[in-house]
């Protein structure tokens, strides 16, 4: 993309609203724009990296071998009478009224739809195991939407749903989903730690929430350092091995770590004290397990093994896909402004000429910004009449990992400079191998 005929509306001026550093970077990178409290437009620079994202969570959730599928953003109210929940639900769930005087809702999730699309189409257990799930706007009436796109009222959640015929194959899919969203968040470059939460009104069951930790985080966590140092790396998980998941489980739910919800004192006074920590995390998922209760309010019904109709066992599972956007600046910025990891960044280079208008400097942007495409490489070329300090600025602020300067005192000694965007360190080399170095670092 050319930058003078992209549509990115920087903002010079820090925008008073903006309580925290992601929402004013996201502001004044012109990211998102506010259309009522809570309620975003997604201009192309935050619309490309939400898609980002969203791949990840896709790409993870089949690896594990959940299926995808889309439910509408509008659901009949009749459902949620049937599960008891249109009333329990209170003030955050938006009801409207068709033409008809029909009551409707915008969901704020999905368990019933679900619940009765499954008990449609499924009679036995022998098409269970079966975990569906989809990536659509969800709305909650919140009380006090804040924080940009992290509290928003609209926001774009994956939720997804197991089904089956037991408890220990239920226990199954929990684990499968607690590794697919480690997995998930690290290819984000996030540091997300699963956190045992509070099951809230239903009680009694298992639930992880995954929490990055940021100072602005809404919730209280205390954890054993030592869980910051578990990684998956590249290791393989073959995702229909219940003891492979199960272990992976055991890894990271071994060391102390909870929000203060289901914080205990006195198992985290056991930890060693250099290794007790506590600080704020921002909750970017979770997973749930609620065995029957929607199979059995729901009538969600198989027919067993034993002939017999057997209630399956469900668990939902949730990521906040627009709230990522949040935390990953939350996690991953400076003063200057938003450092993407290479995973989700909007562009994969910079590419910045010092001298437009200088036929030398000019072609050889030209050569490097062809060469990048043709590897399938999407980079960003600022191609605009400014000056050099104000090209900096922008790259810096929307925070892509790498840059590529061009300019004619360079090209003099026939070499560019390839600048990384979190150390700061910039290194000569010819166009050429700016070019192999950059789909080195993204293996194209
Ligand atoms: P919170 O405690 O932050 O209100 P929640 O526990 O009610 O969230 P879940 O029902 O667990 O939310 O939804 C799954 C995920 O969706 C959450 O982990 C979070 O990342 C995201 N999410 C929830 N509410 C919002 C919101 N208002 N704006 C943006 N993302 C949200
Ligand atoms: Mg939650």
């Amino acid at each position: 993309m050319r930058l003078s005929r992209y549509f990115m509306p920087v903002l010079k001026e820090n925008p008073a609203e903006a309580e925290i550093v992601s929402h004013r970077l996201m502001l004044r990178a012109g990211m998102i724009k506010q259309s009522s409290a809570g309620i975003y437009s997604w201009l192309p620079l935050g619309f490309k990296v939400l898609k980002k994202i969203e791949d990840i969570v896709h790409r993870e959730q089949q690896r594990a071998g959940h299926i995808p599928m889309l439910m509408p953003t509008l659901q009949s109210a009749d459902l949620w009478r049937e599960s008891g929940r249109y009333d329990d639900y209170g003030e955050e769930m938006l009801r409207i009224t068709d033409r008809n005087g029909r009551d409707m809702l915008y969901g704020p999730t999905n368990e019933e739809l679900i619940t009765d699309i499954f008990r449609s189409h499924v009679g036995s257990y022998k098409t269970l195991p079966l975990t569906l799930y989809h990536i659509q706007w969800k709305f909650r009436d919140e009380r006090r939407p804040r924080f940009g796109i992290m509290r928003g009222r609209e926001f774009y959640m994956k939720d997804g749903y197991n089904f089956d015929i037991d408890y220990d194959s239920a226990m199954h899919s929990y684990n499968r989903h607690l590794v697919s969203y480690l997995r998930t968040f690290e290819a984000m470059g996030l540091k997300a730690i699963p956190m045992r939460a509070d099951s809230g009104p239903i009680g009694g069951e298992d639930t992880h929430e995954f929490l990055v930790l940021a100072e602005t985080g809404e919730s209280e966590v205390f954890y054993d350092s030592n869980i910051l140092d578990l990684k998956m790396g590249d290791r393989v998980i073959d995702y229909d091995n219940w003891d492979e998941c199960a272990a992976v489980m055991k890894e990271w739910t071994t060391p102390y770590a909870r929000t203060d919800e289901t914080h205990d004192e006195a198992l985290f006074d056991a930890i060693p004290e250099d290794r007790r920590k506590s600080s704020r995390g921002i909750e970017v998922g979770q997973i749930f397990y609620f065995g029957t209760k929607y199979s059995e309010t729901m009538n969600a019904k198989v027919q067993g093994p034993d002939g017999k109709p057997a209630a399956v066992h469900m668990g939902s599972h949730g990521i906040g896909v627009s709230r990522l956007l949040g935390a990953i600046i939350e996690a991953s910025h400076d003063d200057k402004g938003i450092i993407w990891p290479e995973g989700v960044t909007p562009f994969h280079c910079g590419i910045v000429n010092l001298k437009q208008g200088d036929d030398e400097a000019d072609g050889a942007c030209e050569t490097i910004y062809a060469a990048l495409q043709a590897l399938g490489l999407d980079p960003l070329y600022d191609d605009r009449k400014e000056r050099a300090g104000g090209k900096f600025a922008t790259m810096d602020l929307i925070g892509l990992p790498w840059r590529i300067t061009v300019g004619p005192r360079g090209l003099k000694n026939g070499v560019v400079e390839l600048t990384n965007r979190r150390s700061g360190e910039s290194v000569e080399m010819p166009p050429e191998d700016a070019v192999k170095k950059i789909a080195e670092i993204y293996a194209v």
